[in-house]
């Protein structure tokens, strides 16, 4: 259905912590691992990326840090609403790993981000506000577009978090934007209905994997 021409996978953090058991666990994350495996290995798509979180002991995002503050607070960070996570994706510990799962020498590129220890990184393309009021960019961007990639695919952990502001990324800097969305997985899913919003207002496509003829 869809052209193939100058495409790229972003597989969005498929990393221990994520994953049952992990210390920041997705909802039902387990769910998406064969189809994502499946789609990795068919090498689809012109190009395939992956995402590692891979943050410092002691990362700002880490509600530990914050005298009096819980996991799934939300802060003022730099003038920005932040919330703060359990310790997760601790650079070099078992909780980053990426899934075994997956083929990850399939993988063109693996991207790791969120290792400034006072920014926290959601999208692929930029980090979230910093203390100057930037979001520097992470290079991702100018990689696909020298390549000539057209179309974005994005799948992986966790929905609602990582993987839309990654979508948004994308269609920010002038990819047509696909989110595949039984392929991912919600940090909750009582945030469904405001990622399908947030997708809708920023011109995001949901599609599902049965969509991909592969
Ligand atoms: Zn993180």
């Amino acid at each position: 259905m869809m052209s193939l021409a100058k495409s790229a996978l972003i597989v969005v953090d498929i990393q221990t912590d994520f994953l049952p058991g992990g210390a920041l666990a997705c909802y039902q994350a387990d769910s998406i691992l064969k189809g994502v495996k499946d789609l990795v290995d068919a090498q689809y798509f012109d190009y395939h990326i992956a995402t590692q979180d891979w943050h410092p002991a002691h990362h700002i995002s880490f509600a530990s840090q914050h005298e009096g503050k819980k996991a799934f607070d939300t802060i003022s960070l730099y003038g920005h609403p932040q919330v703060l996570w359990p310790d997760h994706c601790i650079k070099g510990t078992v909780g980053a790993a990426l899934d075994p799962t997956i083929n990850w020498d399939n993988m063109d590129l693996i991207l790791r981000k969120g290792c400034h220890p006072q920014v926290d990184s959601y999208s692929a393309f930029q980090e979230n506000f910093n203390q100057k009021g930037e979001r520097p960019t992470t290079g991702l961007a100018g990689y696909l577009k020298e390549k000539e990639v057209k179309n974005v695919y994005t799948v992986g952990l966790a929905r609602d978090v990582c993987v839309l502001w990654t979508a948004q990324g994308a269609k920010e800097q002038g990819f047509n934007t696909f989110l595949i969305w039984d392929l991912c997985a919600p940090v909750t899913p009582d945030h469904d209905e405001i990622t399908r919003q947030l997708c809708q207002e920023h011109g995001i496509q949901i599609i599902h994997v049965a969509d991909i003829r592969y």
